[in-house]
């Protein structure tokens, strides 16, 4: 069901009824339509204000997306598209008051769908990073996750990006930046990105048709997220396989053929799956650059009610189908030097859910074994990343019950569920060689929301 209040309330005449009622109507947020764009800021006003990275890699960066970049603040009366804070210089909690001048400043001047980006250092472990500096860089934390509360209700996205040190290069910062300003991260709000500084990104590397000459498997893409993603890989230049059951052979193939892409049928629930794939990608490609695993299914029930068979066949499909299929990939040398692994965790895996014990447990699986994987592919320069949805509008979610479908979309920060392309969007920058930086984190595209399917 859609969204009522998001298809009426942009309406002259619903508008104003919403109004009276005090109804608040979630925006319209801007999407990303077609493949990546290059010059995204082009036309738009940058507010930066510098810190520790050196000033001419944020000024190289806006040159490079096209901004129009403004030191500190906007002339009274104008609106900003994007806010840039570098937050790596504060080491006290007096110098936090540099976050409260420029947002106190700029956050009321925030156009419709604008960016706000901090930059902050991965608060360090070490003995002579503890105490007051770390507890500095940790409170940025807080800090945009309530930004990004209060600017929501404008479509605003805010997230804070973490770098080892304060000489982060320009190569491996771009990508990331880039995405974050574009429509392509729409429902990416109140989150953190880490760089790895390890991350080898050795030129300055463009998003758009980065996947040219790549191959990719999506695996349940006959449908829903799966499908948006095997769409988004293909318009940025992939050859991607879409790989669904038997049962769901026929818009399987429809999707593969309108993308000019392969169609692979496999029961992911089935133990010769992952040969099946393996020989396959083999065979056909003689290896594979990107592997998103998507396939997975809901059987809720609370536990005590719970058949042991649903658990079973959730932890199966979920969990134990994707690392016995990487486990085979890695193993037989399938997935290429500098691949990309995308798995679909989900909130549930970081909030859990009700009636969701069997789901919910293959969802935080999920989260940790990225963690884990990264560190073994690191030396391939393979990437191994999650993400997790919050409540997407898609069949899964269209069963929900009515309070709780409405729940999942008001309590988001953009206070409407995200679409399958948002996540698609997401999984696409991580599956680029940009985001070469970016391993072993759960990145949550669910409109800073901890609710969701
Ligand atoms: P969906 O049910 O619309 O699509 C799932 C696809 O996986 C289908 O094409 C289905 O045929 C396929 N599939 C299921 N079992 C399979 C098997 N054994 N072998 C091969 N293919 C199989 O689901 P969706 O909403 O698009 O979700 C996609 C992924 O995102 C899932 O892993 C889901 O858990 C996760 N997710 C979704 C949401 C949401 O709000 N929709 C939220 C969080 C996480």
């Amino acid at each position: 069901m859609a969204d009522f209040l998001l298809e009426y309330g942009h309406k002259p005449g619903w508008k104003s009824i919403f109004n009276v009622l005090g109804i608040t109507v979630p925006p319209r947020l801007e999407r990303l339509k077609g493949s990546w764009k290059k010059q995204i800021l082009a036309g738009k006003k940058v507010v930066t204000a510098t810190g520790g990275i050196n000033a001419s890699v944020i000024s190289n960066i806006n040159d490079e997306l096209g901004g129009h970049a403004l030191i500190n603040s906007l002339p009274a009366d104008d609106r900003a598209d994007v806010l840039l804070f570098d937050a790596t210089g504060i080491e006290t909690v007096a110098q936090l008051k540099l976050l409260y001048d420029f947002f106190h400043a700029n956050a009321g001047k925030l156009a419709n769908n604008s960016r706000v980006v901090i930059i902050a250092l991965t608060p360090d472990p070490s003995p002579e990073g503890r105490g007051e500096r770390t507890a500095s860089q940790q409170a940025i934390e807080g800090f945009s996750r309530s930004v990004a509360k209060e600017v929501g209700r404008k479509g605003a996205t805010v997230n804070l990006v973490r770098v080892e040190n304060k000489s982060v290069t320009e190569n491996q910062l771009l990508p990331v930046l880039h995405f974050l300003f574009s429509e392509a991260s729409a429902f990416v709000t109140a989150q953190v990105f880490r760089i790895n500084s390890g991350g080898n990104v050795p030129q300055l590397v463009s998003l758009e048709k980065s996947l040219a000459g790549k191959v990719a498997l999506v695996t349940g893409a006959a449908r829903g997220i799966g499908e948006a993603t095997a769409r988004k890989l293909a318009a940025e230049g992939a050859t991607v396989i879409v790989l669904d059951r038997p049962e769901d052979s026929d818009a399987g193939k429809k999707v593969a053929e309108s993308i000019n892409g392969k169609f692979l049928t496999a029961d992911m629930s089935k133990e010769d799956s992952a040969t099946i794939i393996n020989d396959y990608l083999k065979k056909e490609f003689n290896g594979v650059d990107i592997v998103i695993h998507n396939a997975g299914i809901t059987r809720d029930k609370t536990i005590a009610k719970m058949d042991e068979k649903y658990w079973d066949m959730v932890l199966n499909v979920n969990l134990q189908a994707l690392i016995r299929t990487n486990n085979l990939l890695l193993k037989s040398g399938t997935i290429r030097k500098n691949g990309r692994i995308v798995c679909l965790s989900s909130i549930s895996g970081f909030s859990g859910n009700f009636g969701q014990t069997n789901y919910s447990a293959t969802k935080a699986g999920i989260i940790g074994y990225v963690k884990a994987l990264s560190e073994e592919l690191a030396d391939k320069n393979i990437t191994a990343n999650a993400v997790a949805p919050g409540f997407i509008e898609t069949k899964m979610t269209a069963k929900m019950p009515l309070f709780t479908k409405m729940g999942g979309r008001r309590l988001s920060n953009l206070n409407q569920g995200g679409l399958a392309e948002d996540v698609a969007d997401a999984i696409t920058f991580l599956s680029s060689p940009g985001a070469a930086v970016i391993s072993g984190q759960t990145l949550r595209v669910c409109g800073g929301s901890y609710i969701g399917a």
